[in-house]
This record gives C-alpha cells, structure tokens and sequence, in this order.
C-alpha cells in the first residue's frame, strides 16, 4: 500500500516535515519514504490512499488507560459526593469493577477501543480490575483488541481489597496470559503485571508477586496518586511509597508507577536510577483534585515519563493540551511545561515505553523498517509550521476530530472517518444495554448503606 500526497511529520530526534511524500508499507512496516511521485513511479500498480496534502504521523500512544471504566460515563453517585480520592474509589471505582461480567468487560473494552480508532490512538497500555469477573477477563479484552486492529499492552490489578482468593485470582490472571503469549507471538498483543496500587497491598502480597512473576517482568502500579497512599505506606513500613516498592522489588525497567503525584526528591532518585517508567494522567489528576506531579522536576532528574489517559476519552491531544495548561496556572508562570517537554513525554517517552513491549519493531516514528501504525490529519495551518514550532502548532491548532484516517500494523482501521474493524453502531447499541444493568448493580451496592 502507498499512502500518496502526504505531509510526513516523522517524529524521528531531529523531527522532521516533508511535505509532497508517500509512504510505501509491506507486511505492517514502513517499507520506504520518498516523494510521493516517485515512489509511485517506481511501485506501479500497488494500492495508493492519496492524503490529498493530510499530514500522516505516527498514531498516539497512551501509556495508562482503564478499558474498564468506561461505562462510568453519566453514572451517578447514589450518596453525597465524594470528598477526596479514597471516597472516589470506596464511592465509584470500587463497586463499578464488582458490577462487570466478562460480557460487559468485552463491550467497555470495544467502546474504548472505537473511541481510540477515531481519536487516533493506535498503542494502549491498559490497567484492568473486574473483582467477580477475574478469571480470563484478559483473554477477552486480547480479543476485543485484536478484532479492533489496534495494539494494547494489558494486565490484571492485583489487590488485597477482595481478599486472599481473589488476590490470587488476579495474580493467577497476569501470569496465565502472559504465558499465553509466550511461544505464541500476537503481534497487536503484549502483557505486563498488574497491581492496584500501594495502599491496596500488603508487604506479603507484594512479595508473593515479585515472586510469582518470571525475572524480566515489569509490574503496573498506581504510585502516590494521592497523599491517602503515601499515608498508608508510612504507616504500614514506615517508607514512603516509591520507597516501599521499590524495597519489594517492583520497580524495574519494564516498570509503570502511573501518577506519582504526591512525592518527594527522594522517590524522584529512585524512580530515576531504577529506569521505571512513570506515567502523567494531568486529566484524571483534576478531576481527583490530587494535586500536580512534579513533571518537570522528573524529567530533569532523569525519569523516564510518558503521557496516560487514566480511563479518560483516548483523545491523546486533549491530555496534551491539559497537561501544557495545568502546570503554568498550578505554578503561577507561564513559562512552565513548555511544548518540547509534551512532546517528550507523549511523543518519544511514550513511543520508547512502547518498544520495552516490542522489542523488535520500532514503535512511534516514521521510518524505515517501523511499524505502520500511522493517522492522517486534515490540518491547515494559516501561519509556518516547521519541526521546531510544531509542538505549539498540535497544543494550539489540532483537534482530534481532525483525525480522518487510522492504520496500525498496515491495516486500515478508520478510512476518511469510516471505522471499517468495527460495527459501530451495533457495539454503541449493545454497550448502551449492558451499561444500563451494569448501572443497577453498581446502584444495587448501596442498598442498606448509611447515606454518607
Ligand atoms: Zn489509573
């Protein structure tokens, strides 16, 4: 397939735009990059998408998402609201995942997984909890991904909160699919460990974790969300969180410590030193009123951090715009967060986050022997747009919505706004009917509460 009349915005360190460019893919890589003419004298015949001057650029990657947890959309809280984040999960998260059967888990999945094709979000790391719905709850999302076309790196949250049975369940979960891969090479799949977060697990669940994965195996945590985790950490060892895992062993380089709002220079150095990733999610963070990581303190001392969307719409440029925003009113100046450092989180963090998972096959740039995993955006920009001020241009001048076509591994997922993997309609309309019972029982777990 040639992709045909393209401005090609590479994504490569130097970035690079070249306008009037094709790109020729084979077997979902890019396959050769040159002017658009050219490479159509020399492939006759092969099939052309003409971008008609679009930009073409590597899809978006999010590097924390919750599949799960879109059927909260509209859902309300039967009790006054919640005060602060650990009501937010006692009030909402918590009895959300109790209420999802592996049939809903597929259809909150695929309602993600649409919403991701359209915004063009072609890499998701997701974070799954389903408390009575553990067992093959993995499975189900591969399937949902794979049928989507796009790529996702998935885990099951192990915690305490359910007890010591369903604590193993969900161990049992990460290392059943993970095995499942193993000798079985899915090209659209990969998976990590998952657990809850510090606040959730004991000194001997972690152990028994760090135990049961196979060495190499990254683990993905929430990590200081908020101040009630650092809290319960000192409480319980006396050591702040990142401390506290990194004792256990969690903390590696194929590691996520999503959020990491709430630490100090100490966690920051090791965090550094051990090469984990962290993940900011500026979206959920406001929504949770959990404060303002400290991003650019990370970034300078080394950290290894990428953009996430924490369950919210997979409209990866919508977190851009929030992040570059947040951080100039929480500090008062607006020289925070500048352009360069989003695009170093969303851009090459993320895309580096993508290759611990796929090791061989260059994820998030244009070139030569990467994956085809490619949108086009119909962007007219009034005034010059060059690879230095580009950044500026996508927070001040792009929407999602602008995105019209969506390709991952050389598939064509989404052609001129027309999602082609999927029935959206039908997905939409089974989803609404799920939902709705899901809302029930999520409505049914407050009966005989107290209304505080
Ligand atoms: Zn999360």
């Amino acid at each position: 397939m040639l992709i045909a009349n393209a401005h090609i915005i590479t994504w490569e360190e130097p970035n690079r735009i070249l306008p009037g460019h094709g790109i020729l893919v084979e077997n979902g890589r890019i396959a050769a990059i040159g002017p658009s003419a050219d490479l159509a004298a020399s492939h006759p015949g092969v099939d052309t998408i003409d971008a008609h001057g679009q930009f073409a650029m590597p899809g978006n990657i999010c590097a924390h998402t919750h599949f799960y947890g879109a059927f909260a959309r509209g859902l309300s809280i039967p009790t006054p609201a919640p005060r602060d984040f650990l009501e937010i999960l006692r009030k909402l998260w918590w009895r959300l995942d109790k209420a999802l059967t592996l049939d809903d888990i597929w259809l909150s999945a695929q309602v993600c997984l649409l919403d991701a094709i359209r915004h063009g979000t072609t890499f998701l790391v997701d974070h799954h909890a389903s408390p009575n719905a553990i067992d093959g709850s993995l499975d189900v999302i591969a399937q949902a991904v794979e049928e989507s076309g796009l790529r996702a790196v998935l885990c099951y949250e192990v915690t305490d909160r359910d007890g010591p049975e369903k604590m193993r369940a969900g161990i049992g979960e990460n290392l059943r699919f993970n095995r499942s891969l193993e000798g079985n090479p899915r090209p659209l799949l990969a998976g990590t460990f998952g657990l809850h977060a510090s606040l959730t697990l004991s000194d001997a669940t972690l152990d028994e974790c760090r135990a049961a994965a196979p060495a190499g195996t990254g683990f993905h945590v929430h990590t200081a969300e908020a101040d009630a985790d650092q809290y319960d950490s000192l409480a319980r060892s006396n050591l702040r969180v990142v401390e506290r895992l990194h004792r256990h062993g969690i903390l590696g380089p194929r590691s996520i410590a999503a959020h990491a709002v709430r630490i100090e220079r100490r966690e920051i150095e090791i965090l550094a030193a051990n090469r984990a990733w962290v993940t900011h999610q500026p979206r959920s963070n406001m929504n949770n009123a959990v404060g303002c990581a400290p991003v650019e303190t990370m970034l300078q001392a080394g950290v290894r951090l990428g953009l996430g969307n924490d369950g919210f719409p997979n409209a990866m440029w919508e977190e851009w715009k929030t992040a570059y925003l947040v951080h100039k009113i929480w500090h008062k100046d607006p020289r925070r967060m500048s352009g360069i450092d989003i695009v170093r989180m969303a851009i090459y963090n993320n895309a580096s986050l993508a290759g611990e998972f796929f090791p061989q096959l260059p994820i998030g740039r244009i070139q030569v022997g990467a994956a085809a995993d490619l949108i086009l955006v119909d962007y007219q920009p009034f005034t010059p747009c060059t690879p230095d001020n580009l950044p500026w241009h996508i927070l001040f001048g792009f929407h999602d919505s602008m995105i019209t076509s969506t390709i991952v591994n050389g598939k064509i997922l989404m052609f001129d706004r027309r999602i082609l993997t999927m029935d959206e309609q039908a997905v939409v309309a089974h989803a609404c009917e799920a939902s709705a019972r899901v809302w029930q029982r999520f409505e049914k777990s407050f009966s005989g509460e107290t209304n505080d």
